[in-house]
């Protein structure tokens, strides 16, 4: 097979796809990546994700992007889980107990355009990664051996690019996934998530980078991030029927800000979206050369900041897998496993913990409320709970479960 044919297309330079390039790079495989958006459009990106786990940051040590990123995020050792209605912390959690379990003790609130904008340098940087900006994928066949993907590139042509695999990095709305008539089973929450980002210290009222706020009528997340300017986000839940434009008329969600936190004063709104949540995991994750990785293969609620960090975790292990395949190894074996492997993660874990994640924060009973809080400052208290209860949350024990699977 010649050079520019001996490839991974990855189709998306979302994080997950640029991991999965940069991460091929240095074993030594080569790949296409192809991106829509062009580099004049490329920061203009909703927010979006932004916690990344100590076992994420491993991954992103292992290719040289940790350092890029911690001069970009906040280092945050402790998370908090909060009482609304009595505006009580209930748990403070250390990662500090995991200082044996791993290099990196916190998480690292860096959001994902950060993320994918050092990726993005690091990837064009890098000989082995043809970076293709500004095209569009379009539909893709295959063979016994190698992969088609049908692009227009950014001068507007019809261009054909051939590979040996094609991984789908697409985000949820993955043109592979349909195009192998693959499912994507699950459900999406009837309520969507108001996402209001301020410019506020919440510090000065106990709150820590990461806080988890449970309530019965209006459960909230608050997040820090690293400015220029400094921000806050608060995430809150809607009704299925409310107006869009109503939930974010100015004076709605400044109202909503109050009764979150009453200050007698407007806050600095930066920015605000509304979105809506699925729980939805691909049957399979390949069917002979085409691959799905990343929020193409599975998508959860964002409660326990699982999404992005679970797709990368997939472009590790699919790596080691393609890599070990251009090394000689059968590749039907290997596809397989990294289906066992990262499908078991998606189904055992990020659903099931986001889904309870989301239960938790929203529970209405007041027995189980109590119930609930009394198991949070049990393990929070106690250092072997609560290294067991961050080995899970930080999520070495999804990726040491995913290892030991054969
Ligand atoms: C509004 C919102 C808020 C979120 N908040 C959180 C959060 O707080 N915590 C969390 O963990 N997760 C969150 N998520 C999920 C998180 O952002 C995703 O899990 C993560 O970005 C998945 O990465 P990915 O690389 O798989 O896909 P994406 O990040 O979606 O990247 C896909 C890339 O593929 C490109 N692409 C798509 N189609 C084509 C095509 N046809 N041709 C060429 N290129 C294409 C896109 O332009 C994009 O660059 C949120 C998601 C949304 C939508």
């Amino acid at each position: 097979m010649d050079e520019m044919r001996n490839r991974v297309l990855i189709i998306g330079a979302g994080p997950v796809g640029l991991c999965l390039a940069l991460k091929l790079a240095k074993e030594g495989v080569p790949s296409t990546i192809v991106e829509q958006l062009k580099d004049e459009n490329f920061l203009d990106q909703v927010p979006r994700a932004g916690t990344n786990h100590p076992a994420t940051l491993e991954m992103y040590q292992d290719i040289g992007l940790y350092r890029r990123l911690e001069p970009r995020g906040i280092i945050a050792p402790l998370f908090h889980y909060w009482d609304r209605a009595k505006t009580e912390r209930i748990a403070e959690f250390d990662h500090a107990v995991l200082k044996d379990d791993t290099a990196f003790p916190f998480a690292l609130q860096c959001e994902r355009i950060k993320i994918v904008e050092e990726a993005l340098a690091m990837a064009k940087a890098n000989p082995l990664i043809d970076v293709r900006m500004g095209t569009e994928f379009t539909s893709f066949s295959q063979d016994a051996d190698s992969v088609t993907a049908f692009v227009q590139n950014e001068a507007g042509e019809q261009e054909d690019l051939h590979g040996r695999y094609i991984v789908s990095a697409e985000g949820a709305r993955s043109i592979v996934r349909k195009e192998c008539g693959i499912a994507f089973e699950g459900f999406t929450y009837s309520d969507r998530t108001l996402n209001i980002e301020v410019a506020y210290d919440f510090k000065q009222h106990g709150y820590t980078d990461r806080n988890y706020i449970s309530d019965p009528v209006e459960w909230s997340n608050l997040f820090h991030w690293k400015g220029p300017p400094e921000r806050w986000r608060v995430h809150f839940p809607t009704g299925e029927d409310e107006d869009p434009d109503a939930l974010m008329a100015e004076d709605a969600m400044q109202a909503r800000m109050q009764r979150f936190l009453p200050t007698g004063r407007p806050f600095e709104i930066i920015g605000s979206n509304l979105y809506t949540v699925h729980q939805r995991v691909a049957e399979k994750f390949h069917m002979g050369h085409a691959i799905l990785a990343g929020d193409t293969a599975h998508v959860n609620s964002p409660i326990g900041g699982m999404g992005l960090n679970s797709g990368v975790h997939d472009a590790f292990n699919l790596a080691d897998k393609l890599a070990r395949i251009w090394r000689g190894e059968d590749a039907e074996p290997l596809l397989a496993l990294y289906e066992r492997q990262r499908r078991h993660i998606a189904v055992q874990h990020t659903q099931l913990q986001t889904i309870r994640n989301k239960k938790l924060l929203q529970e209405k009973d007041p027995a189980v409320r109590q119930r609930n809080h009394d198991e949070l400052r049990r393990s929070a208290s106690d250092p072997k709970l609560a290294r067991e209860f961050l080995l899970r949350t930080s999520l070495i024990a999804s990726v040491r479960e995913a290892a030991a699977i054969a």
